[in-house]
């Protein structure tokens, strides 16, 4: 399970807008708690690094990921997953989204049409990278 609270979402909600229709790409910062449930608390907008036609494609630079991490140890937080939208496209977990996972992380993936926020899924890839399984996502009205 993972929930986004609202100062995040709208954060990601807003990256998602503004980049449409690009992709959008970040980071979500949160805490695990006892049971095993993810909250997260601060996500972070991160500029999509992928060099080519970047409506169906997403890259995180590897220094906002290294900032990031910074950002989580300061608040006394981890780094829980990414986040991406898909423009005019279903929030599902395509091949190449699962090629460039990692295990343990959520993946947060939003669908915007038309320019606005339609729905949004998550999704965890197993230890091979070869499948994933939604989780369950609880996020704030929109
Ligand atoms: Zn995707």
């Amino acid at each position: 399970m993972i929930e986004i609270l609202p100062a995040p979402w709208e954060v990601i909600l807003g990256h998602a807008r503004a980049c449409y229709p690009r992709e959008c790409c970040g980071i979500l910062l949160g805490e695990v708690g006892a049971d095993g449930g993810r909250r997260v608390t601060i996500a972070v907008a991160c500029v999509n690094a992928y060099d080519g036609d970047q409506a169906d494609r997403f890259e995180l630079a590897p220094a906002d990921q290294f900032e990031a991490q910074r950002l989580a140890r300061r608040e006394g937080l981890e780094v829980l997953g990414f986040f991406h939208s898909h423009p005019d496209c279903d929030a599902y977990f395509s091949a190449t989204d699962l090629a460039h996972s990692w295990p343990w992380y959520s993946n947060l993936v939003v669908c915007v049409r038309q320019g606005e926020f339609d729905h949004a899924r998550a999704f965890r890839a197993n230890e091979t990278q070869t499948e994933s399984t939604p989780e369950e996502l609880i996020c704030p009205k929109s």
